[in-house]
């Protein structure tokens, strides 16, 4: 596959705007259905569940149907973008200085073209029939809660999608801790519990506000002290494997699975650098993120009502009740006048490091990258993967890119500003995922 081809596409999916801001009339996926139907020089079998929001699925049929299916799984939306702060135009998907710049280079456009061209050398029949079902699913909404995406077809269209192995995000790049770097491979994601505080007072005059009841004042209050509280620390098995694999002196990996003293290794991190600070941190507690606030309509009015949103991430082993205890711990006295309610509820999923595909992915980085130290990553951030592992598939989320980009820095570009993909990272999550399709196939 030529470099310039995969640009080519990436910019295109870029250039596309599938922009996603939550709201049902964003996103516009058509768009990019439509570019991938011309890529395929076919139509695949579209969904559309709310017009502009499409989704689309091709199918390779294996040659054993017993063999399992295998799908490559990717998402067409990105979040918004301001063109303030960016040294490219976020939406102009140009190659500049060897790197396709914009919105959705990472997230995770690069991985979805990639797939399309993994896919297309099955559909065209350039590379033999596989054992089994090769997929491609590329789908609506994931930047919102996939309502409209992934979460619609899994409910409604299961038996069209089903399969037992599942590639999606994220794909990270090399990790260098130690002289040895380390490949991370999405193998589990935390769960994602967001809630709405809302309270209510009793309008009046702001000249006079002695022992009025103003619905901001509680509300602020808890806002402050979520975002201060200590939150509740979970080492999982996931991060024992984490940790595990990263192949730290001992004395160093010992101090990262203790509970006691995770949060003095996140402080020494944080000297260093921020973005692998934040990491370990959200991989080892529960993160409580106070993110939306309104309250008030005038200067002198006294408030008679407030709303807020908190975006609460638990670990595998934590759940529900870890949110709710320490919601209620936090909000103390003022529980009486604040109402919670969830928006949602995900716990976490992951699948285990071992199988057929991850064999694979191993061997794949062992063939390509001439390293087979392959570790089993946590994200903290959520995927389609979940609706998947939720019915039984195995899943994860891998890729391959040059070293111009360390891993903080590349975290730091979901969602923010100069977000960027080499084209020879391109080009190696490209390789890298054409030889895992084939490793898994030839192994099952
Ligand atoms: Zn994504």
């Amino acid at each position: 596959m030529d470099s310039e081809v995969l640009a080519d596409l990436l910019g295109v999916l870029i250039r596309n705007r599938c922009v996603n801001d939550g709201t049902p009339e964003s996103g516009y996926e058509h768009r990019s259905v439509e570019t991938l139907a011309e890529f395929f020089g076919e139509t695949g079998t579209v969904f559309e569940p709310h017009p502009g929001r499409q989704s689309v699925l091709y199918r390779v049929q294996g040659s054993d149907p017993s063999a399992p299916r295998l799908m490559l799984l990717g998402h067409l939306d990105v979040v918004p973008a301001d063109r303030t702060g960016w040294d490219h135009d976020p939406f102009g998907g140009r190659v500049h200085d060897g790197f396709v710049w914009g919105r959705g280079a990472v997230d995770m456009l690069n991985v979805t073209a990639a797939m399309a061209a993994v896919f297309n050398r099955y559909l065209s029949g350039e590379a033999p029939q596989p054992a089994g079902d090769l997929l491609f699913l590329a789908v609506a909404d994931e930047e919102a809660g996939a309502k409209f995406g992934a979460q619609f077809l899994a409910e409604h269209h299961w038996a069209e999608i089903a399969c037992e192995y599942v590639l999606n995000e994220v794909a990270y790049p090399a990790m260098r801790l130690t002289d040895t770097p380390v490949f991370p491979v999405n193998v589990g994601e935390k769960g994602p519990f967001w809630r709405t505080l809302e309270s209510t007072g009793t309008p009046g005059h702001g000249s006079q506000p002695y022992g009025t009841d103003n619905a901001l004042v509680p509300l602020a209050r808890a806002m402050a002290g979520l975002a201060e509280a200590p939150a509740p620390v979970g080492i999982s098995d996931e991060w024992r494997e984490f940790v595990d694999g990263l192949g730290l002196p001992d004395e160093k990996a010992t101090a990262w699975l203790d509970p006691e003293r995770i949060d003095q290794v996140v402080e020494d991190l944080a000297a260093e650098s921020m973005g692998l600070a934040r990491f370990v941190h959200a991989c080892t507690h529960l993160t409580v993120s106070p993110n939306v606030l309104q309250s008030g309509v005038k200067s002198n009015v006294i408030p008679e009502g407030g709303r807020a949103e908190v975006d609460f991430r638990a670990l595998p082993g934590q759940d529900g009740s870890t949110v709710d205890d320490h919601l209620a711990k936090v909000l103390g006295a003022d529980r009486d006048r604040i109402a919670v309610a969830p928006v949602m509820d995900h716990e976490a999923s992951s699948s285990a490091p071992s199988g057929p595909l991850w064999e694979a992915i191993v061997d794949a980085f062992g063939r390509l990258a001439g390293s087979r130290r392959v570790v089993p990553t946590l994200t903290p951030v959520t995927t389609d993967l979940r609706f998947f592992r939720e019915r039984g598939a195995v899943g994860y989320g891998v890729g391959w890119y040059d070293d111009r980009i360390e891993f903080p820095e590349f975290l730091g570009m979901f969602h923010g500003r100069n977000e960027r993909v080499s084209v020879e990272s391109l080009h190696r999550t490209y390789s890298l995922l054409d030889e895992i399709v084939e490793g898994f196939f030839a192994r099952v």
